[in-house]
């Protein structure tokens, strides 16, 4: 099957891939084909790029009011078709309905945010120490802006960057995860109803590197937005120190987690699968390494455990991220970890595999070390509260991190100490469309979403007039 608007889309029009390339979408709770798409690579990007770049002066000269006018529409129209909409996402990324309807609630949240924050885009004037110069700093659309995202959040990831650039004055070419293009395309389709003109957004489907790095060597290419893995990040930044394209990095996470001995046990521990196996656990943001003070370990493991045997989730992506999940169980276990509950998968078609729950996990096992991106809940017992927040600082990642405790000065302490982007105290969403969402370290550098994720799109000029007479 294949869906209206399910192509690249170029100067307004959806087209075919340049050399005629096609991709099947898989369904990854059934492992069938659910469409299938054009499949490009550097050419198609070299004509997107060309498009934005042509369609950039006549954007950046409308008014902030004029565009967030036209990204209301958009806005409306996906919270309008909500449901309809995460029916598309539902098959190209396997997730529960009710979690997509938010995803796209929240998409429509963040084009109606940017809409608003777009009139917001001011500079200022400075004192000069001449008496006859005037000082102005102006905040300019930065140009052609590349989005390119991961799989796990597929109407979330591309909306949140898109809407942020177009609110600025950006024109983009957005290239979704071939794993998810469908939500991607959905976005393009809309914006297009919505009145945006054409070229304004570019979206291209197909070959990572090559799109990539055509993204990198083109020189109207400004800056790139990209969402998705610690070493793809690190190979556009390589690429990035050849051609000065900016880059905003959103990467992966291995997120704390401090269960401090005051907390409510009951509580936490419920809220805890709650938050873990949303998205079958396949979040930047997934609470990962669990910090349980020894005495509470097994009342806890124990409420987890009852949990997550009523807990339903759904596929992971794909096979082959299936194995990389298992593979961490099996380091694991042969480590000394205990599976709790779960580890197997169920049977039937789907890249399924069931909520597991690991006990005795140290520090130095991958699962606890690498991100795990998958329905993996790893539990590591402490004995003093200073040496598990140096334990959940111990990582490469600093994206988020949690702290359940009724103890405001042992909270603050915590917050304090760690080092992480984004930290939750008692709450297990930490992040919010008006919010700055960033990471640190290997977690990537500077921002999406909120007022910062606007500035990531504008470049600063100074303008100094002399000889004006006093
Ligand atoms: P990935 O890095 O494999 O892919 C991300 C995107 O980059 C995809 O569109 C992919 O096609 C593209 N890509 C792959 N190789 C490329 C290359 N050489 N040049 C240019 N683009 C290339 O990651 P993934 O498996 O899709 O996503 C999972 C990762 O994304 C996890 O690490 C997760 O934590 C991270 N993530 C981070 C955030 C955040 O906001 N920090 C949000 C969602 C996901």
């Amino acid at each position: 099957m294949t869906t209206t608007g399910a192509a690249q889309f170029i100067d307004g029009a959806w087209v075919d891939a340049d050399g005629g390339g096609r991709w099947d979408v898989i369904d990854p709770a059934t492992e069938q084909i659910v469409a299938n798409v054009p499949f490009g690579g550097a050419a198609d990007v070299d004509r997107a790029i060309d498009a934005a770049h042509r369609a950039f002066p006549a954007w950046r000269a409308r008014t902030p009011y004029d565009r967030g006018a036209i990204l209301r529409r958009a806005a409306d129209l996906m919270r309008a078709r909500a449901e309809q909409l995460a029916e598309l996402t539902v098959r190209e990324a396997g997730k529960p309905l009710a979690e997509a309807v938010g995803e796209w609630r929240v998409s429509a949240d963040l084009f109606e945010w940017f809409a608003e924050e777009g009139k917001r885009v001011h500079g200022y004037t400075l004192p000069s120490r001449v008496a006859t110069k005037r000082v102005m700093v102006l905040k300019e659309p930065i140009g052609v802006v590349g989005v390119i995202t991961a799989w796990n959040f597929p109407a979330y990831n591309p909306a949140r960057a898109v809407a942020a650039a177009l609110a600025a004055g950006c024109t983009v070419v957005m290239r979704p995860s071939e794993l998810t293009p469908l939500s991607g395309m959905a976005i393009a389709a809309i914006l297009q109803e919505a009145g945006l003109p054409a070229g304004a957004l570019d979206l291209v489907n197909g070959e990572p590197a090559a799109m990539g790095q055509a993204m990198l060597d083109h020189p109207h290419l400004r800056k790139i937005s990209f969402t998705g893995s610690v070493g793809v990040g690190k190979l556009l930044m390589d690429g990035a120190s050849r051609t000065m394209t900016r880059l905003s990095l959103e990467l992966g996470g291995n997120a704390p987690v401090l269960v401090l001995p005051d907390a409510n046990l009951e509580a936490v521990a419920r809220g805890a699968v709650a938050a873990k196996f949303r998205n079958a656990g396949q979040v930047c943001v997934s609470p990962q390494r669990f910090f349980v003070e020894r005495q509470h370990v097994r009342a806890f493991e124990e409420v987890v455990v009852d949990e997550v045997r009523k807990t339903r989730i759904g596929p992971l992506i794909s096979e082959r991220h299936r194995e990389r999940v298992e593979a961490l169980i099996a380091s694991a276990v042969s480590a000394g970890a205990t599976i709790r509950t779960g580890g197997v998968r169920p049977a039937g078609p789907g890249f399924f595999l069931e909520p597991t729950v690991l006990g005795g996990v140290g520090p130095t096992m991958p699962a606890s070390a690498e991100e795990i991106f998958g329905p993996l809940f790893a539990v590591t017992a402490f004995d003093q509260v200073d040496a598990a927040i140096d334990a959940a600082n111990r990582t490469r990642y600093g994206l988020a991190a949690y702290v359940f405790t009724n103890d405001l000065p042992a909270a603050m302490r915590a917050y304090e100490r760690l080092d992480f982007g984004m930290i939750g105290i008692n709450d297990w969403s930490p992040q919010a469309t008006e919010a700055p969402f960033s990471g640190r370290k290997d977690s990537g550098m500077g921002h999406e979403s909120g007022h910062e994720g606007l500035l990531e799109n504008l470049e600063t000029k100074l303008v100094s007039f002399g000889n004006v007479a006093p």
